[in-house]
């Protein structure tokens, strides 16, 4: 039996309907931008490893840092005891956050750091006897697979079965550039009621429900009027953290920054799991007291994990180095470029961009969906001429690795326009 019809046999795939799904692409190894199945052939990681990859499969400093730190200590209780890749990792992120940022919660993923934040915004009021029980967020959200993260996320068919279950949350609706005073009028209508315990967005961009771009300035606004009305803002930079926006942050594009921040994904260079929920002292100091229950009382086996915190710092040493600031001048450009040929092309509408993540809709009758089976085509197409795509819907987008070369932008290009052309012609 093969490895692929054992996987068959025992394995239950995320986000996956068994019952019509291709058979999963076979990968057994990986370098740089590359993907490689067991028969050698190469597929360009064009979306990083759902969104993950930061500088590519196997960097040697990323290996060198996790094989340095299993010979230190691999893994450690982190409630009661600490060690020094968690504290390096938390100074060298609050030295790229502004100032009131101070501390630095570790959790697993990007659902729990969402947890998290939505714990720590609903026990801040719970404490104070202060009647904040509703969370605001926006349509179109994804922020995680968990409850609470469920919750704030755009309720549709993804969570249905759930949707009993989930806290209170009203929606404003997404701010598409011809709507952005009305959003703000119909923020502000909600958050005068003073009900609302925080705000949670996607900065800038909206990735799951199809790398929706809006602007900055309807941004500063929502956070600003959120913060009048003494409501939290959760800026979720799971995906637009770690240069996906083109800044290290999408907040470092604002002007009225959240006041907490959730970070996984390029966190870890996409090697590792981990997820962190960063707050004020001010939020940090509201949980102190005599009573041991009014701290926050959430932990999970892994946090803190010293490999992924190593990985996490080695990282940052990548950011540091001149060659990912030309690396993410370099896509952005070319994203640009690619951007302005998109545009002539009649099989596309909506393309946007916003630093290395570039997007477009394919014009499909069926419209914009997650279930179109555009999407399985154009998949199956990618996969067929070597490059990992994987659209949202009818959305094809591209987030590469930043070590991305020159050719294997051309490839990917390439192969997109390959795919337009063919399906113009029916
Ligand atoms: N927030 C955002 C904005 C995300 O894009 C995602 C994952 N795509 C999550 C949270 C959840 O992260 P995870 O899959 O690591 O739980």
């Amino acid at each position: 039996m093969s490895w692929l019809e054992r996987d068959e046999k025992v394995v239950w795939h995320p986000f996956t309907q068994h019952q019509t799904a291709a058979k999963p692409l076979p990968v057994i190894r990986g370098k740089g931008t590359l993907l490689f199945d067991e028969n050698g052939k190469s597929y360009i990681d064009a979306n990083s490893s759902w969104w993950v990859n930061t500088h590519g499969h196997g960097h040697p400093h990323i290996g060198k840092a996790l094989s340095d730190q299993f010979n230190a200590i691999d893994h450690v209780i982190f409630a009661g005891v600490t060690h020094p890749k968690a504290v390096e990792l938390s100074e060298r992120l609050i030295g790229l956050l502004p100032e009131y940022f101070q501390k630095v919660f570790f959790s697993d993923n990007g659902s729990t750091a969402t947890e998290v934040a939505l714990k720590m915004c609903f026990q801040y009021f719970f404490d104070r006897k202060a009647t904040r029980g509703r969370f605001m967020a926006m349509h179109g959200a994804y922020h995680g697979d968990t409850f609470g993260a469920m919750s704030v996320g755009e309720r549709d068919r993804f969570n249905r079965p759930f949707e009993p279950y989930f806290f209170d949350v009203d929606y404003i609706d997404f701010p598409d550039g011809t709507n952005d005073e009305l959003v703000l009028k119909q923020a502000e209508e909600l958050l005068k009621t003073e009900e609302f315990a925080g705000l949670i967005v996607e900065p800038l961009v909206q990735g799951a429900s199809g790398m929706r771009i809006y602007s900055v300035e309807f941004l500063d606004r929502l956070s600003a009027l959120a913060k009048k009305y003494g409501t939290f803002v959760v800026f979720d930079e799971v995906m637009t953290g770690f240069g996906r926006t083109g800044t290290m942050f999408a907040m470092d594009q604002c002007e009225v920054k959240p006041d907490i921040v959730t970070m996984s994904k390029g966190l870890t260079a996409g090697v590792l799991p981990m997820g962190l929920t960063i707050a004020s002292q001010e939020m940090f100091n509201s949980f102190l007291s005599d009573d041991t229950a009014k701290g926050f009382l959430h932990g999970h086996s892994f946090t803190g994990n010293p490999l992924a915190c190593a990985v996490g710092c080695a990282n940052l040493d990548l950011f540091e180095q001149e060659e990912t600031k030309q690396a993410l001048k370099n896509i952005g450009e070319w994203n640009h470029a690619f951007l302005s040929d998109l545009a002539q092309h009649e099989m596309v509408e909506n393309e946007r961009q916003m630093g290395t993540i570039l997007a477009f809709d394919v014009i499909n009758e069926k419209g914009t969906t997650y279930f179109s089976n555009l999407r399985d085509i154009a998949y199956g197409y990618f996969v067929e001429h070597g490059v990992l795509i994987r659209p949202l819907g009818n959305v094809i987008f591209i987030n590469p690795p930043y070590c991305i070369t020159k050719d294997e932008y051309q490839t990917v290009r390439k192969t997109i326009f390959n795919f337009l052309d063919q399906l113009k012609k029916g």
